[in-house]
């Protein structure tokens, strides 16, 4: 049996219709957008638009042209932070972010820029008095929270909403990474307050990978920078970057096979309903895990509550390896993801670090069967 359980890193397979849309952009469109005075770019640059508004309708935005497409998250959030940030601020980030934040986060502090983490429990989850917790790391300097809506080691969800109405209240930019909610869970930018929300179109919006973006209010992107600079097709006189959006922030030639791919998936998923894919995820992995609890040698990263996660079980295995027991899991035909998983100070919030933990991560199109399979190599490997 070949099982795949990284959907958190990518999601596998797509559905049939995504392929199709990638295929029709090589075979019957295969031409730029904003750059060609005929049909077939008409037609593209329809796809294109009809698939901000898809993106619009699934994070609670109405701003089509304030969404940004750009090669995923990272480079999204490379935008948001450095395009936003100048020397002398100071932002709150939360202790699970992945190094798509960290790292970008790394370099602008070279530059005079600083943060503070906000603490999170052994679980993973926020402090009960989130209010006061993020009150006493505020500056007068403070500009910023950002925060990823799930982690991506443990599946712990983040309340947004509450998040939200904090930043609201004291005048901060709230910034959300969407990596492992978008398409699973549900995400209102403006009822939860979010000025920018970063999206890969490959996990669970299960477009093709390369494309991702970023929604955002006009008002941060006025103040933003573009960090790449180019030929956008528009204002071609120009030679500065153009005030219009999305133009400013997407120089260069689109990722037009992926914009299809993704407009075929954001269909899909308006059809199928992101209530059902979360309500099947979780279905699924609820299945391994109640076949894994109470087991010996064996933690749960995390909260056990489905209500309190995403799909996502990262297991640690006192007393082993947690490598061997993923090559283990990969000689069963079970693909799983071993380590640190990008986010190390995740792990050392959860107790594995530096021993890293095996994430198993379930999507919309594995089985039932693919569950118990796992349950039962899980259980040998433990007994053996
Ligand atoms: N943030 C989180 C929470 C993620 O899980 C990931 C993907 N592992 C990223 C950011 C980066 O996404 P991408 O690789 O699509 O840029």
């Amino acid at each position: 049996m070949r099982v795949y359980l990284d959907q958190a890193a990518t999601s596998w397979p797509k559905p049939p219709e995504v392929l199709q849309a990638v295929e029709r952009f090589f075979t019957q469109v295969g031409c730029n957008v904003n750059r060609g005075g005929y049909a077939a770019a008409y037609t593209a640059a329809e796809v294109v638009l009809e698939t901000r508004e898809r993106l619009c309708r699934l994070f609670g935005f109405d701003k089509p042209a304030q969404v940004i497409f750009t090669a995923g998250v990272t480079a999204s959030l490379n935008q948001l932070l450095k395009g936003l940030l100048r020397p002398g601020d100071h932002l709150l980030v939360s202790a699970l972010e992945h190094n798509a934040v960290m790292r970008p986060l790394a370099q602008l502090v070279e530059q005079g820029v600083s943060f503070d983490r906000l603490p999170a429990g052994p679980d993973g989850r926020l402090p009960e008095d989130l209010e006061g917790a993020l009150e006493l790391l505020l500056r007068p300097n403070t500009r910023m929270l950002v925060v990823t809506h799930a982690s991506n080691v443990c599946g712990v969800l983040l309340p947004l909403a509450r998040l939200g109405a904090f930043c609201r209240a004291h005048g901060l930019w709230f910034v959300v990474d969407a990596a492992q909610t978008g398409g699973v869970e549900s995400i209102h930018m403006g009822a939860m307050g979010i000025d920018a929300l970063a999206f890969a179109g490959h996990k669970g919006l299960l477009g093709p990978q390369g494309l991702g973006g970023f929604l955002v209010r006009r008002e941060l992107a006025e103040r933003m920078e573009p960090l790449v600079a180019g030929g956008t097709g528009s204002f071609s006189h120009l030679e500065r970057m153009p005030n219009q959006l999305p133009d400013r922030f997407e120089a260069g030639t689109l990722n037009l096979p992926g914009i299809f791919g993704l407009h075929a998936a954001l269909g899909w998923l308006e059809r199928t309903g992101i209530d059902a894919v979360r309500q099947r995820e979780q279905q699924l992995l609820e299945r391994l895990l109640s076949q894994l609890d109470g087991l010996p040698d064996l933690r749960l990263l995390g909260p056990r509550d489905p209500a309190q996660r995403t799909a996502v079980a990262a297991l640690d295995f006192p007393g082993r390896d947690n490598g061997e027991v993923a090559f283990q899991l990969d000689q069963a035909g079970i693909m799983v993801r071993c380590g640190l998983h990008c986010a190390p100070n995740a792990h050392r919030v959860l107790g594995s670090y530096p021993q890293g933990a095996v994430r198993l991560s379930a999507g919309w199109y594995n089985t039932p069967q693919e569950m118990d399979y796992t349950a039962q190599v899980i259980k040998r490997l433990i007994a053996g």
